[in-house]
């Protein structure tokens, strides 16, 4: 149908430094947890502020180690949103909490934060705030209500690096600060995560969960005082992150440009009188990670699966980012129902992620919306 090479609706920005960085650490005779994931906590640690930094294998298992530093287990509760990765509230369960979802606001699809207030429990230990699409939940609010009910905040920014809350970068102020560096993400090492920590305990306790509950002392002395799992980064990965971290403000500084030209081509093609939903058109605070729209059910006659094969079919690539948690198999036998956020349930049906990365061209911008608009329009009812 097309000529065009296809469009993924992400794709990681790998210099040749990093390769030949990379291939260096292969040759060099360590290849796992060394000195690179050394360097690499300390680049982050400065970027944060030099609050203390440690890296994971994912950010996974970066959130699960921060309920486990915040003592969260049995019978505690933890709030948080229906709409994100289900990595969220999976951890929750694994550290044998209760995941507690509330529901989101409609313009930044996060947590609403007035309703959070109204779910808080005498077992509520910990709120879970989800950065979607790198749009930061309002920091001020939030952490006035954690203070209020003495609660612990464990930030999902897995999206959110480089984003800002009032001029401040997201992770160099707050409680437990989780990032991913999937390769989705803005910055990757393939897989992998870090955790930001308020002081040396922590961090030392993060260490202890990331490698098999291990304390060392001196050249031969080891001890184990309780569980910790195989959650530690390799250096080659870490290769990938040093590579990555100076380039952050530039990869964001680009997906800014293209989101702004997504809203002026939107807006001429009169996307919002189609019912199509656009993100909130924020240029303080987000770092763009994900650009992603709200089909109009009730106005289309296709569902949006057909809408993304047709523009796959123009070489468009899409996602979904996410479908309500509450409404998966094992959430459900927890005892969640449909109808319980309809707000969350709807933008999850109809959420589409449409293609936003560095290395995106902007006229692939114009052709995005030129062809989602006509397809909107060819599928009117
Ligand atoms: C990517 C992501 C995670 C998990 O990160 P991994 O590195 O893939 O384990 C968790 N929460 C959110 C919101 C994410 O987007």
């Amino acid at each position: 149908m097309t000529e065009r090479p296809f469009l993924p609706f992400t794709r990681p920005t790998i210099d040749e430094a990093t390769i030949e960085g990379v291939a260096e650490v292969l040759r060099s005779g360590w290849i796992t947890s060394g000195p690179k994931v050394k360097e690499f906590e300390a680049a982050l640690s400065e970027h944060f502020g030099g609050r203390p930094t440690r890296a994971f294998n994912s950010g996974t298992c970066t959130m699960e180690i921060a309920l486990r530093i915040a003592g969260i287990g049995p019978g505690d509760e933890v709030i948080t949103t229906p709409l994100s990765w289900v990595a969220t509230s999976n951890v929750v369960l694994e550290v044998g909490a209760t995941p507690v979802f509330v529901e989101i606001d409609p313009a930044t699809r996060n947590l609403d934060l007035e309703r959070v207030a109204a779910a808080i429990t005498p077992a509520t230990r910990a709120i879970i705030p989800v950065d979607l699409a790198g749009l930061p939940v309002d920091r001020d609010r939030l952490y006035r209500l954690a203070a209020s009910h003495k609660l612990r905040v464990i930030e999902d920014a897995a999206q959110s690096f480089g984003s800002s809350w009032a001029g401040r970068q997201i992770g160099t102020f707050g409680d437990l600060v989780s990032f991913s560096f999937h390769p989705n993400k803005n910055i990757t090492t393939i897989e992998g995560g870090c955790l930001v920590m308020n002081n040396a305990t922590e961090a030392a306790l993060a260490e202890q969960y990331r490698l098999q509950g291990v304390v060392r002392s001196g050249p031969d002395g080891m001890d184990v005082e309780r569980v910790g799992g195989k959650f530690n980064l390799t250096d080659v990965a870490a290769r990938v992150g040093l590579g990555q971290l100076p380039h952050w403000a530039e990869f964001k500084a680009r997906r800014h440009a293209l989101a702004k030209r997504y809203f002026e081509h939107f807006e001429k093609a009169g996307a919002t009188e189609l019912g199509l939903e656009l993100p909130l058109a924020d240029f303080a605070n987000t770092n763009w990670h994900m650009f992603q729209v709200v089909l109009p059910e009730d106005r289309l006659s296709v569902t949006r699966a057909q809408i993304m094969d047709q523009l796959s079919a123009r070489a468009i690539g899409s996602g979904v980012h996410y479908p309500a948690i509450h409404l998966f198999s094992l959430y459900q036998r927890l005892g969640w129902k449909a109808g319980d956020f309809p707000v969350a349930e709807r933008v999850g049906r109809n959420t589409l992620t449409l293609p936003l990365f560095p290395m995106m061209q902007d006229d692939d911008v114009d052709y995005v919306v030129e062809n989602l608009v006509e397809l909107v329009k060819a599928h009117r009812r």
